[in-house]
Parts: structure tokens; C-alpha cells; sequence
């Protein structure tokens, strides 16, 4: 009884071996018939989905002008502190970045920056192949990372929405009550 379980358990040792073997040579027989998928960077550049999150660029409003009002959401999202500029009026009295700066030697591309700006200015882009032979080099300035569209929604014009007079006094909309002073509600 027990010699006839031990032929059995080595058959079945056998069987199974055999079918591994068998099975392996047939996969290595089939790819040996298959187009290669190889490709040859950076010769051919696979593109890339549009949210990739790569190099990350300043855009501009429809008009042509900065989208960018230096608000600093971005710098304050920003979980690597990898942006910093400075605010000014421009001679169209439109607020802009006198300077910006990121350092993309810190940045991680988690596009926090992105969702943060009310202006639709900072984006990221599907270029990944920037690398340097030096890390001063990854500091981008502003004119660096401006450019000269309007990105993933060339549409889009902050300015043509915010700061525009509503067209009626305070408290005569729809449904609008008359706005407190506040002066009359002192002790
Ligand atoms: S992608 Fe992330 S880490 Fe890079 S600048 Fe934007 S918020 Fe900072
Ligand atoms: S890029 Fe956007 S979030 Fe950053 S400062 Fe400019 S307007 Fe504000």
C-alpha cells in the first residue's frame, strides 16, 4: 500500500515538472515570434497623457497677458517650499510677479501647486527629460517658466471674471438685502 503512494507521488512529481518545463519552453517560443515593443529613447519619445505631471510652466490669459497675480497660493500648497517670488503692480495696473522662482531640484510634482491657483497660471507638463550636470541649474526664474500660451485651457481669462463691477449697487441684485452699516449695530 505504501509503495503504490510512493509511484504515485513521483509521477505526479514527474507530471508536474514536465509541464513546467513544457509550459516555459512555450512561452520563450512564443516571444520568440513576437514584435520586439523595445523602444528606442530618446530617439522615439512614448507621448505622454496630458496631466503628466512634468516641468511646470507660467501661462498667459487668451489676451496674451500674465495669468499669474502673484497670490502665493501656490508657494503656500507647495509641501517642499520649492517656490517663492515677489508681488508688484504692473504698468497696466494689472498685479503681477516682479520675480518667481522654483527650484525643480526640490520639487516632488505632486501638482498641489496646480490645483491651488485661482488664475489657472502655474501648470504642469508632460516634459519630464530635463536632467542637468549641475543642481544650480534646476533654479528656474520667471522667464524660464513663462510662456507664450495659455496651456491646458487656452480659454480660460481670470481677469475677465474677477474685479468686474457687478453692474448694480450692493443690496439690489435679486434677492439681495440692503447692506448693513455697521456703525448702526454698535453698543
Ligand atoms: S509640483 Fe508640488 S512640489 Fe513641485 S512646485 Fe508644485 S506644489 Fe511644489
Ligand atoms: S501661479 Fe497661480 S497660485 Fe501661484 S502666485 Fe501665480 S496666480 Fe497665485
Amino acid at each position: 500500500m505504501e509503495d503504490k503512494n510512493d509511484k504515485s507521488g513521483l509521477l505526479r512529481e514527474v507530471v508536474d515538472g514536465a509541464t513546467g518545463i513544457i509550459g516555459s519552453y512555450a512561452a520563450t517560443l512564443t516571444h520568440l515570434f513576437r514584435k520586439p515593443v523595445t523602444e528606442q529613447y530618446p530617439e522615439y519619445k512614448r507621448p505622454m497623457p496630458a496631466r503628466t505631471r512634468g516641468r511646470i510652466i507660467l501661462t498667459r490669459s487668451p489676451d496674451g497677458k500674465e495669468r499669474c497675480v502673484a497670490c502665493y497660493l501656490c508657494s503656500g500648497a507647495c509641501p517642499v517650499n520649492c517656490i517663492s517670488m515677489q508681488s508688484e503692480e504692473g504698468p497696466d495696473g494689472r498685479r503681477r510677479a516682479a520675480w518667481f522662482r522654483i527650484n525643480f531640484a526640490r520639487c516632488i510634482y505632486c501638482g498641489l501647486c496646480e490645483e491651488a491657483c485661482p488664475t489657472l497660471a502655474i501648470q504642469l507638463t508632460p516634459e519630464f527629460a530635463f536632467s542637468k550636470d549641475s543642481i544650480e541649474a534646476f533654479v528656474y526664474e520667471k522667464e524660464d517658466l513663462l510662456v507664450n500660451h495659455g496651456g491646458k485651457d487656452p480659454d480660460y481669462d481670470f481677469y475677465a471674471h474677477a474685479g468686474v463691477a457687478a453692474g448694480r449697487p450692493k443690496g439690489e441684485h435679486i434677492g439681495e438685502d440692503e447692506p448693513v452699516d455697521v456703525k448702526s449695530i454698535l453698543p
